[in-house]
This record gives structure tokens, C-alpha cells and sequence, in this order.
């Protein structure tokens, strides 16, 4: 099949721009929609073609589905780049961009759609032989004294979640038999009122796991292959700070194990494209929580140890070509780290949009900076507060951290405030240092830090 001609990205902000880059280096003309908010932005000046999808509250532009089907239409766009967030993991998007004629991105809608029922994916996982957490098979049932069983089974603490959950939200640890019912109807209701979906499950909770995530590409043709790792521990509120790949001290053999694994579940339930299990890792054993069919903010990381452009090949997958490679060809080599930056006070969280009057970016050896941002730009409020990322490279895991703490003190912004301090603060902390801390320990670190203040 051939390449595309023309792409159309339904999404913003910096995975914008990357998707840009990424088609301007294949030769393929770029679409961008965009909201009334961001006319402005680097990424719709450089497209051969953009098109305003609406106001810039995302349920009537990145989200409505009818103006960018529209769009895709007027602009005769081959393909659809979902990006992340937003419409990336709504099969009814993936479904209607498909019966509209055009390719999507992605995985096909039906694995969208099992993936987003977490239950149907813990299932389909652990059919594949990919190791979850323990915990009750299926949606927990109505019966009080079932309930009551299965948690004295799986041992206390025990968290119920929302089968149909994400973002962190729908989810309940219970250290006691007492407060078991209440928080499953709890969590029930939240879940029904949140997800339109009571449906919730239950099982182990782990107290120190860290997070561990492996890449997978697959193409249509029962190829599969997986990129290695990536330690996404350090988290506020069930939001990535800092990645890193690989995992600080997880040995090449339990590194195979569980991509081999991973690249076979693929092959089973017929993947196809770019997508990361995610697990939770504690003692030596890998735990699947989730997995997401688009791809991820952290991409990065894997792209500087395997030198594999994940958004490319997202692209040729699309497109109908084989894998160019199998798991031989892939090496991994040194280490990499990325920071998020956020628009936001590195004390209070607190978004802080708004005109950027200076922006300064790092450089030198071993550093990506993947960013829409420029001097003058306006952060709109309505969006993530997400700006960029930087993202270093390193032959060692303390040469990319000496490169990343370099290249933040060499940043400068103005008029917004940014989490660079944080991150400066991070890259100092000695626990965080060694490697391999869990997913509890900056906000464990942050609440210490606000008792001092
Ligand atoms: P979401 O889709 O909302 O992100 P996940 O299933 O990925 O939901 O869980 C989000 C986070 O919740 C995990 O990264 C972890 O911090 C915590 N978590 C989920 N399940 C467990 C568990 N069994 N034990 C401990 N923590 C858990």
C-alpha cells in the first residue's frame, strides 16, 4: 500500500507539532484543526492546511467528532493522527473516522473499545499470559457476602476500581472488612456518575510498586516487537513528572521476559500500531494495570535508547506496511530522561497560563526539547497545563541527569510560571538519584516539603 499524501492531526499543543515533524520528514502534507484558541500556534502556521474545528473549550473543537470528520473531508486528508489525550482512545472516534473513508491511526476500534473496559482487558491480558494483579476474575457482582469472600481471598488492602475508569479517578483502597461494602457502593455510584458505567472490580493492592511500562509496536501482519521499558514512577496525582528509560536496575533477562510477553499478547489479540502495558512492579514481579492504545507523552525516551521514531512508525502501520524489523534488530542503547513542563507554581500546582514573554530553550549534546512554545506565545487556560518537554540523553543513567539538570538551569521563561524548580529539586533528591523509587515517593517528598515551608 502506499504512503499518505496528507494527514490530518486532531490534536494540539506540542504532540501536534511532534506529529507534524514526523510527517514533514516522510514527505506528507499535514492538516491541522484547531480551536479559536490556538490560531496562533507554531504548529497551524506551519501546516500546508488548517482548519478552525470550534470554540476552545475542547468538548465543541479537539473533541467534536463531526468537525474534524469535516474536516478531514474538505481538506481530502488520507489519514487521521489522534495524538494523545482527547479523541486518541474513543473507539466511537476511531469507528466513525474509519466508516467516513479514512485510516486511523491506531489500533482498530474494537481494541480501543477492550481496552477501555478494564475488566475485558485484564481478562483478554491474562488469557495472553501477561502476569496482572491478583484479584477476582470479572465485575464484582451485587452479593454482600461474595463481596466480603473474595476480599479475605485476595488479602487486605484490597482497591475496588472502576472497570470503566481512567485519569487516575474511580478508584478506593479498603484496609478493613468494615469499610468494604461502603466503598464498593461508593465507588459504584462515583463510577456510574463519572464513566456512565457501575461496573467495578477488585484487586490486590500493592503498597510500594513502582510504575514500569513497556512499548509495543505491531503491524497487521502478526508482527509484533517490543522497545524496552520505561520507569514512569515519579507521579503526582496519578500524573507522570519525570520518565526514564530504561528502568533503573531491572536486569536484560526479566527486561525480555516481560517484553516477549507483552509482544506476544499482541500478536493473540491481533494489535496493531504503537501501544504500552503498563504494570506495576514490586519485588521483582511485574503486575499488568492498564493498556493504552495510542501513544504517550514519554515517547521520547524510547526513541533516544532505540533510535526507532515511535510516531513513524505508528504512520507506516497505518498505511498498511510490515514491521521493517523484528526483535533482533533492536538495541538499546545508554539512557534517557524526560521532564514535563508544566505551566504551573512548582509549590501550589496551580495552573499559571498566560503570555510567555521570554522563552529560552536549552541545548547542547544529548538534549530534545519537544515543544510549541515560543517567545510571545499565550498559554490558553482551557488545555493541560502541559507546555514541553525536555528530554536528555545520556551513555549513562548520570549523564542524562547531569544533561537534564544542566539543561533546566539553562532554561528561561518568562511571564508564566513553569515546575522547572521542581524538576531541579528532583534531579538533586538522593533517593531519586539512586533509581527505582516507588510510585508513592513524591508525594510522600512533597508533603514533607510543604511542613517545611
Ligand atoms: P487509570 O486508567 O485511571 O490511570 P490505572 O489502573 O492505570 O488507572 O491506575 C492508576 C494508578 O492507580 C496506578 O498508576 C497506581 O498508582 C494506582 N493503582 C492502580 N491499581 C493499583 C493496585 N492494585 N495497587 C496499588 N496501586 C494501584
Amino acid at each position: 500500500m502506499a504512503m499518505f499524501e496528507k494527514i490530518l492531526i486532531a490534536n494540539r499543543g506540542e504532540i501536534a507539532l511532534r506529529i507534524q515533524r514526523a510527517c514533514r520528514e516522510m514527505g506528507i502534507k499535514t492538516v491541522v484543526v484547531h480551536s479559536e484558541a490556538d490560531r496562533e500556534a507554531k504548529y497551524v502556521k506551519l501546516a500546508d492546511e488548517s482548519v478552525c474545528i470550534g470554540p476552545p473549550q475542547p468538548g465543541l473543537s479537539y473533541l467534536n467528532i463531526p468537525a474534524i470528520i469535516s474536516a478531514a473531508e474538505v481538506t481530502d486528508a488520507e489519514a487521521i493522527h489522534p495524538g494523545y489525550g482527547f479523541l486518541s482512545e474513543n473507539a466511537d472516534f476511531a469507528e466513525r473516522v474509519e466508516q467516513s473513508g479514512f485510516v486511523f491511526i491506531g489500533p482498530r476500534p474494537d481494541t480501543i473499545r477492550m481496552m477501555g473496559d478494564k475488566v475485558q482487558a485484564k481478562a483478554a491480558m491474562k488469557r495472553a499470559g501477561v502476569p496482572c494483579v491478583p484479584g477476582v476474575d470479572g465485575a464484582l457482582g451485587e452479593d454482600p457476602a461474595s463481596i466480603i469472600k473474595a476480599a479475605r481471598t485476595i488479602g487486605y488492602p484490597v482497591i475496588i476500581k472502576a472497570a470503566g475508569g481512567g485519569g487516575g479517578r474511580g478508584m478506593r483502597v479498603v484496609h478493613t472488612e468494615a469499610a468494604l461494602l461502603h466503598a464498593v457502593q461508593t465507588t459504584r455510584a462515583e463510577a456510574q456518575a463519572a464513566f456512565n458505567n457501575p461496573m467495578v472490580y477488585m484487586e490486590k493492592f500493592l503498597e510500594q510498586p513502582r510504575h514500569i511500562e513497556i512499548q509495543v509496536l505491531a503491524d497487521g501482519f502478526n508482527n509484533a516487537v517490543y522497545l524496552g521499558d520505561r520507569d514512569c514512577s515519579l507521579q503526582r496525582r496519578h500524573q507522570k513528572i519525570i520518565e526514564e528509560a530504561p528502568a533503573p536496575g531491572l536486569t536484560e533477562r526479566l527486561r525480555a521476559k516481560i517484553g516477549v510477553r507483552c509482544a506476544e499478547a499482541c500478536r493473540k489479540i491481533g494489535y496493531r500500531g504503537a501501544g504500552t502495558f503498563e504494570f506495576l512492579y514490586e519485588k521483582g514481579e511485574f503486575f499488568f494495570i492498564e493498556m493504552n492504545t495510542r501513544v504517550q507523552v514519554e515517547h521520547p525516551v524510547t526513541e533516544l535508547i532505540t533510535g526507532i521514531d515511535i510516531i513513524q512508525q505508528q504512520i507506516r502501520i497505518a498505511s498498511g506496511q510490515k514491521l521493517g524489523f523484528t526483535q533482533k534488530d533492536i538495541a538499546y542503547r545508554g539512557h534517557a530522561m524526560e521532564c514535563r513542563i508544566n505551566a504551573e507554581d512548582p509549590f501550589t500546582f496551580i495552573p499559571s497560563p498566560g503570555k510567555v514573554t521570554r522563552w529560552h530553550t536549552p541545548g547542547g549534546p544529548g538534549i530534545r526539547v519537544d515543544s510549541h512554545v515560543y517567545a510571545d506565545y499565550t498559554v490558553p487556560p482551557y488545555y493541560d497545563s502541559m507546555i514541553g518537554k525536555i528530554i536528555a540523553y545520556g551513555d549513562t543513567r548520570e549523564q542524562a541527569m547531569a544533561r537534564l539538570s544542566i539543561a533546566l538551569s539553562e532554561m528561561a521563561v518568562d511571564g508564566i510560571k513553569t515546575n522547572i524548580p521542581l524538576h531541579l529539586e528532583l534531579l538533586e533528591d538522593a533517593g531519586f538519584q539512586r533509581g527505582g523509587v516507588s510510585i508513592h515517593y513524591l508525594e510522600e517528598k512533597l508533603a514533607h516539603r510543604s511542613k517545611q515551608v
